[in-house]
């Protein structure tokens, strides 16, 4: 679905690799997708694997899959920083044929010297220009056998100045920004400048970020400047902080994003949930992928730091979940059977779930309920059956049973049963339901007995009542 428009809204999403897809960076990259969706754009994804010591592949596959999962594919990529290294020197080249950049030979002690100075005199510690070049200026003698790194020459007067999409206008004085180092002395290019060569290579329109990466912002924008590149759109999200006003960490449970498929919650309902913290359409707290595409701008973007609230999640799941096709819950569930042992086929699995969805908050709940119907039956603690399977209790199984043989199988018809076993023999509902449940499901508590029977088929259950 790639617009190939000259004018088309180019976003990105471009994580560096070091480890899993966390909340914050899942939230970020659906910002991004959900603006070009909204705008028929294109949706790149870009691996900034240029760490090489700390990026790994399966850093690379966890954020595939944890994107795959909430249904953000790029439309374009991904893109891998170090397949681009050849572009990035070309482009430090031409930055040092244009003078634009230029080679610095001061050795990181000299640097750090440089740095101490201007702290002691009360100023902010910097590069002190010593081999930028300037007319009229000699520059040092070269020294031997030592290698340059090559220094962005970033304006020296004046201010860079963005109008956030998020945060409003932003200033930084050029006085205060180094001549960042865009190549180390062996040549590879920095982090800052490999992000501003590919936006611009890629054509991005729009940038959307973490905050973290407001002050990269005025530097990316002056070498971005420096090629005569068109300046992409910036909008900087602000945080995810956890329900205790601290910054998010695993401290408050998964900060992984797949660990939430792991623990039963659907992505549509993560996508829903994530879209809503640091965004809104007016008070809604339900929508579907669609509306959310429908719906999308910059300007709902919060500009304040967002609170993580399980709870919220696990209501916006059980909204999923309830609303759920049951044939289809059954299928997104039947795996996590399987996991616990049991047998999706063994039972009517959409009729399970039907039975149990309106109480679940996670898939998870759901399988564990189904376990009921899809595990093995081993009957009742010996303890619970002697406290409830009394004489009299048994009398009225056998009644029941007598009678079930004869209905036709149906919730309705088992209710009435039920309903006609007490009136003759005066007993209350738990007198009977409690030693039904025991008898036939080997728990004391289960959902409403009526369906449960139902859902268990009469074979089943006259047989388990049969050998009480
Ligand atoms: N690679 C950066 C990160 O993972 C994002 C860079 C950007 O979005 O400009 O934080």
């Amino acid at each position: 679905m790639t617009s190939s428009a000259p004018n088309a809204i180019r976003t990105r999403f471009a994580p560096s690799p070091t480890g899993f897809l966390h909340l914050g960076g899942a939230r970020t990259a659906l910002f991004s997708w959900a603006f070009a969706r909204h705008h028929k754009g294109v949706f790149v994804l870009r691996i900034e694997d240029t760490d090489v010591e700390r990026s790994t592949p399966e850093a690379v596959q966890a954020i595939l899959d944890s994107m795959q999962w909430l249904g953000m594919g790029p439309d374009e990529g991904p893109f891998y920083q170090m397949q681009h290294m050849d572009r990035y020197r070309e482009v430090v080249a031409q930055m040092l044929a244009a003078g634009t950049a230029y080679h610095c030979y001061s050795s990181p002690d000299e640097v750090e010297a440089m740095r101490e100075k201007a702290r002691a005199e009360g100023r902010k510690p910097r590069y002190d220009g010593t081999w930028r070049p300037a007319p009229g200026k000699t520059l040092p003698p070269v020294p031997e056998d030592r290698r340059p790194v090559v220094r962005f020459a970033n304006p020296q007067s004046g201010v860079t100045s963005w109008d956030d999409m998020i945060k409003g206008t932003i200033t930084f004085d050029n006085g205060e920004l180094d001549d960042l180092i865009i190549a180390r002395p062996d040549g590879t290019p920095t982090y800052n400048f490999c992000v501003v060569v590919d936006d611009w290579d890629m054509k991005i329109t729009h940038v959307l970020r973490g905050d973290d990466h407001v002050n990269n912002t005025p530097r990316q924008i002056n070498i971005l400047r420096a090629l005569g590149a068109t300046l992409p759109e910036y909008g900087h999200v602000p945080m995810i902080l956890g329900p205790d006003g601290e910054k998010l960490s695993k401290r408050h449970g998964a900060v992984n994003v797949m660990a939430y498929d792991d623990e039963g919650y659907l992505p549509e309902a993560m996508v829903n949930y994530l879209a809503r913290l640091g965004w809104s359409h007016g008070d809604d707290e339900l929508f579907t992928r669609d509306q959310l595409v429908a719906w999308f701008d910059t300007k709902h973007l919060s500009k304040s730091a967002s609170q993580w609230d399980p709870k919220k999640l696990n209501w916006v799941n059980a909204h999923y979940i309830k609303h759920m096709d049951d044939a289809e819950l059954a299928a997104r569930v039947a795996p996590r059977i399987v996991k616990r042992g049991g047998n999706p086929d063994a039972t009517d699995l959409p009729a399970v779930m039907g039975l149990l969805k309106d109480r679940a908050e996670t898939l998870e709940q759901l399988a564990d309920g189904a376990m009921l119907f899809c595990g093995e039956f081993k009957g009742a603690p010996a303890e619970l059956a002697a406290q409830h399977l009394t004489d009299p209790a048994r009398e009225a199984l056998r009644d029941f049973a007598q009678r079930a043989a004869n209905v036709e199988w149906t919730r309705e018809a088992l209710s009435a049963t039920i309903k006609q076993v007490l009136a003759d023999r005066g007993m209350k509902m738990p007198q009977l339901g409690i030693p039904l449940r025991i008898a036939v499901t080997g728990q004391q508590q289960t959902p409403a007995i009526d369906a449960v029977l139902a859902i268990l088929g009469r074979d089943t259950v006259l047989a388990r009542l049969g050998s009480v």
